[in-house]
C-alpha cells in the first residue's frame, strides 16, 4: 500500500497511525521528540523540527499524502510540503485556526456567533475597551494555548492589565465569560469532493479547562444539535477543509449556540467513536486523506468517554484491573512514559444500552481507579 505522512507525534497522531496501519498503509511520523507516542509505533520516524526543510523534503518524497494532528505546525511548513506532495488540511485552512483572533473573525465571517471578544495587542487596547466586554472576562493568549493553558479569568479592568503583563504582553484575546448551560462539539469528516459526514453530536464536561468526559447521545435538544452540525459544516466549507475536524460550541443559559473554537484535526471529544461508531474519527481521517469515501459514522451504542490525566497516576500505578475486568469498558493508553498533572495519558470508553447506565458506570469506575 501507499505511505502516509503525519506531522506531529502525539496521541492523535498515534491513533491515526494505528488506523492507517490496520488499513494497510505505511506511516511516517515527523516529530522532534524521539519518544513521541506516534513516532514509536510508526513504520518510520523522522526526528526533526517542523521547520527543517531537508527533513520535510525527505518526508514529501517518501509519502503520497501528508496530514497533521497538531494545529500549531507552522502554516509555512504545510505550504512547503504542498509544493511537493498531497497535503490535507491545506496550509490556508490551518492558518485560519492558529490564532484565536483570526479564528473568531473567520467564524463570524461565516455568519456564526462567537463570544463577544476584543483583540488585545498592547495596553492601549485595554484603555479603549469601553463597554465592549462585561465582566467577568477571560484573557487568552492568541496562539499556542491548549487544555486551558494561557488563560486568566479577569473580574475587572485592572485584572486585565495584570493578566496581560502576566502573559508577557503577547497578543491576546479578551473574551466575555459566558454562563454555560452545556458544551457540545461536532466532529466531522469532509472529503476532497466536498461531501460532509458528521459524527453524532458530543456532549462535553470540562474540568479546569481540560476535557473530562464526553457523552453521546447528547441530551441537548434535537434542533440545537442540528444547528450545531449545520454550523460546523459551514465552517468546514469555508475552510475548504479536507480531513477530520471538530468545532467546539457553548450553549448559553439563554439557549444561544456559540462557536468556541475549531480543531483542524481529530478531537479529544471524538475519541468515543473508536468504540461506539461504525467508523472512528481516525479511520475517517485516513479515508479523507486518501480520497476514499467516508465510512459509516453511525452510533452503535450509547457511550461515555473519560480522559485519564497524569493526576490519576498519583504515587503508584492506577488500578487498571478495575477497567480491564469490565466487559463494557475499553481502555486506550497513549504510551507516554512520564505522567504529569494535567497531561493526557489515555482515555476509556464505557458502552451501555442506556446513556444513564454508561454515565453511572463511568463515574463509579473513574473514582475506583484513582491510585491510592
Ligand atoms: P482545547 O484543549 O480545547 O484546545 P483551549 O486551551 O483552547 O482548550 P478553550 O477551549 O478556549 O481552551 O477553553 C477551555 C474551556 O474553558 C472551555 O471548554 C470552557 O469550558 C471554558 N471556557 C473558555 N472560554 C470560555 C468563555 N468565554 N466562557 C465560558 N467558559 C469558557
Ligand atoms: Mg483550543
Ligand atoms: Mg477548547
Amino acid at each position: 500500500g501507499a505511505t502516509l505522512g503525519m506531522l506531529g507525534g502525539g496521541q492523535l497522531g498515534r491513533m491515526f497511525t494505528t488506523a492507517a496501519q490496520t488499513m494497510g498503509y505505511k506511516v511516517i511520523v515527523l516529530d522532534p521528540d524521539k519518544n513521541s507516542p506516534a513516532g514509536i509505533i510508526a513504520d518510520q520516524h523522522i526526528c526533526a523540527a517542523y521547520t527543517d526543510e531537508s527533513a520535510l523534503a525527505e518526508l514529501a518524497q517518501l509519502c503520497s499524502a501528508i496530514t497533521t494532528e497538531f494545529e500549531n505546525i507552522p502554516a509555512s511548513t504545510l505550504a512547503f510540503l504542498e509544493q511537493r506532495t498531497v497535503v490535507h488540511p491545506s496550509s490556508t485552512a490551518l492558518a485560519s485556526t492558529q490564532n484565536r483572533n483570526v479564528e473568531k473573525n473567520f467564524i463570524r465571517a461565516q455568519g456564526i456567533a462567537t463570544v463577544p471578544f476584543v483583540k488585545i495587542n498592547c495596553s492601549d487596547d485595554i484603555d479603549n475597551l469601553g463597554s465592549q466586554i462585561s465582566f467577568p472576562a477571560i484573557l487568552k493568549v492568541a496562539t499556542f494555548g491548549y487544555d486551558g493553558k494561557g488563560q486568566i479569568v479577569c473580574e475587572d479592568l485592572s485584572a486585565v492589565y495584570a493578566a496581560f503583563d502576566a502573559m508577557g504582553q503577547k497578543e491576546c484575546v479578551l473574551e466575555q465569560r459566558i454562563d454555560l448551560e452545556r458544551e457540545i462539539s461536532v466532529v466531522l469528516a469532509r472529503g476532497q469532493d466536498g461531501q460532509i459526514t458528521p459524527f453524532p453530536v458530543a456532549e462535553n464536561v470540562h474540568i479546569n479547562g481540560i476535557l473530562h468526559s464526553t457523552t453521546v447521545p447528547s441530551i441537548a435538544a434535537e434542533s440545537l444539535q442540528q444547528t450545531a452540525i449545520e454550523m460546523a459544516s459551514k465552517i468546514a466549507e469555508g475552510l475548504a477543509y479536507v480531513g477530520t475536524m471538530a468545532v467546539e460550541f457553548f450553549v448559553s443559559k439563554q439557549g444561544d449556540i456559540i462557536a468556541n473554537e475549531i480543531a483542524p484535526r481529530p478531537h479529544n471529544s471524538g475519541h468515543y467513536t473508536l468504540d461506539a461508531c461504525r467508523t472512528s474519527q481516525f479511520e475517517q481521517q485516513v479515508r479523507m486523506l486518501c480520497g476514499l469515501p467516508a465510512g459509516n459514522a453511525e452510533l452503535i451504542s450509547p457511550v461515555v468517554m473519560i480522559n485519564l490525566l497524569g493526576d490519576v497516576w498519583g504515587n503508584s500505578q492506577p488500578h487498571w484491573n478495575k477497567l480491564l475486568t469490565q466487559p463494557d469498558i475499553k481502555l486506550h493508553l497513549y504510551g507516554k512514559k512520564e505522567a504529569r498533572a494535567g497531561r493526557k495519558m489515555g482515555h476509556f470508553n464505557v458502552l451501555a444500552a442506556e446513556t444513564s447506565q454508561a454515565m453511572e458506570l463511568a463515574s463509579q469506575t473513574f473514582e475506583a481507579i484513582k491510585a491510592d
